[in-house]
């Protein structure tokens, strides 16, 4: 299929695509097809393009794969920069907020996803995962509530089935009424893997497993989650090493750090990836690279929450997969995986020298990194033949990058902001001249103002 003679979608005249194949391959004047949703070829201006059903003329513009989000909390959207919460820490943050997110249901789920995914297309995402965590008692089928607005917006959605089972008289954090038994999550978790998983390389949907984070499930749940994953063959994911506030927590109910933790309960494995990872020390970075645990950065969290800043480039040269994560609306606030791409670059700067973290580090973290923490490497994240027809488009055009003309894969990250010209995914149009192509938004922006403010009144 090196050159079919007809395609459905062609990407012509890029000022540059860059492919973040495994050659890295960047073509001036590249052009990209795809056909039955997958990518059927790729070539420069020398070489024979399809027929197209549709042709998209990318003068201009940089096109790059679409981004992977690999941690979110969509739900959180219903309680953005909520006055109450702004200047604890995470465990001061999360106490003031439970209450709230106690009244999420089947139709703020959908709502919350909605607006999240669409929210996440027009900035170049095309594969977001979400950790749900919150189920509380008699509030329906949250999941499938937001698989179906994934599926209503066409965008590829690996939600992980969150959960929570130690309350405050447990000694957790969590309010009783957000709390569920062991018992019921792992059956509960076990029927969404049946409902929606699907192994294809070309899935739309993929469901993962994901008790929130240590200080919030129990250790037998921790254990029992890793066997169904197992049994199940499906990924894991929770939260880890995110602020020192957990490493105390961890060692005053465990006597353990949290990466010794991890692996009492049978989670260093390939199958893993962690939000945050902001606190291993370097033996255990050793560890976690080795067991090809995967991390999902969040920097713009990282910062607002005060965490601190991840050790990127050394989980990277350990061996572990790094990949972005916008993190749950009301902690970062804003879910542009640009932005956190942009970033992720500065903190490398910051951290390690201005030659530490280049424009095409934070973007292969972006596209390729976020593919293997997801355990799609090979299916999204990379335009090369046979990948998914995942893309973006990104305009490199008028003020901001008036003068940018060396370099245009440093321009995208240095200059801007930018949003998406054109967001594809599976070769359709999420995203078409910088807005959405679904009809709905209006009228669910207002389905979702009733639902937070509501929300937002119950404290
Ligand atoms: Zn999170």
């Amino acid at each position: 299929m090196e050159n079919p003679s007809h395609a459905d979608l062609l990407i012509t005249d890029a000022e540059l695509v860059a492919t973040v194949d495994d050659a890295r391959r960047e073509i001036p004047g590249g052009w990209v097809a795809v056909t039955d949703g997958v990518v059927s070829a790729v070539g420069g201006p020398g070489d024979q393009r399809p027929e197209a059903a549709r042709t998209i003329d990318a003068r201009g513009c940089l096109v790059t794969p679409g981004l992977v989000n690999t941690h979110h909390h969509l739900y959180q959207n219903l309680t953005r920069a909520f006055a109450p919460a702004l200047t604890g820490g995470l465990f001061d943050w999360l106490v003031t907020l439970y209450p709230l997110w106690a009244r999420l249901d089947e139709e703020a789920a959908y709502v919350s996803a909605y607006v999240g995914l669409t929210e996440l297309a027009l900035a170049g995402c095309t594969t977001s995962t979400d950790h749900l965590y919150v189920h509380p008692r008699g509030a329906g089928d949250l999941i499938t509530a937001e698989v179906t607005a994934a599926r209503d917006l066409g965008m590829r959605f690996h939600p992980t089935r969150g959960s929570m089972s130690l309350s405050v008289k447990d000694g957790g954090l969590p309010p009783d009424s957000v709390v569920q038994d062991d018992d019921e999550i792992l059956a509960d978790s076990q029927r969404l893997v049946e409902a929606h998983h699907d192994r294809s390389p070309t899935a739309m949907t993929r469901i993962a497993l994901a008790p929130c984070s240590p200080f919030s499930v129990s250790t037998s749940l921790m254990t029992r989650t890793a066997e169904l994953a197992a049994a199940l063959d499906v990924r894991l994911h929770t939260h880890l090493a995110e602020t020192q506030d957990e490493d105390e927590f961890c060692l005053a109910t465990f006597g353990r750090r949290p990466v010794d933790y991890l692996a009492d309960v049978g989670w260093m494995s390939d199958r893993v990836w962690l939000a945050h990872v902001v606190w291993p020390s370097p033996e255990e970075i050793t560890r976690l690279g080795a067991a090809r645990v995967g991390a999902a950065h969040c920097p713009s969290s990282n910062m607002i929450l005060g965490s601190g800043l991840a050790p990127v480039a050394e989980l990277r040269a350990a061996g572990a997969p790094v990949g972005l994560g916008v993190d749950g609306s009301s902690s970062a606030d804003s879910a542009s995986l640009w932005l956190e791409a942009r970033t992720a670059m500065l903190q490398g700067k910051l951290r390690h020298g201005a030659a530490a973290m280049s424009a095409r580090d934070a973007l292969e973290i972006a596209t390729r990194g976020g593919a293997a923490c997801l355990g799609r490497a090979g299916e999204i994240g990379e335009l090369s033949v046979g990948a998914c027809g995942d893309l973006v488009v990104w305009p490199l055009e008028g003020v901001r990058f008036a003068g940018a003309l060396s370099d245009p894969v440093e321009a995208w990250l240095r200059c801007g902001p930018v949003a998406a010209r054109h967001t594809v995914v599976g070769g359709r149009l999420v995203v078409e001249d910088g807005a959405p192509v679904h009809a709905g938004l209006d009228e669910q922006l207002a389905v979702h103002r009733r639902v937070s403010t509501a929300m937002q009144a119950a404290l």
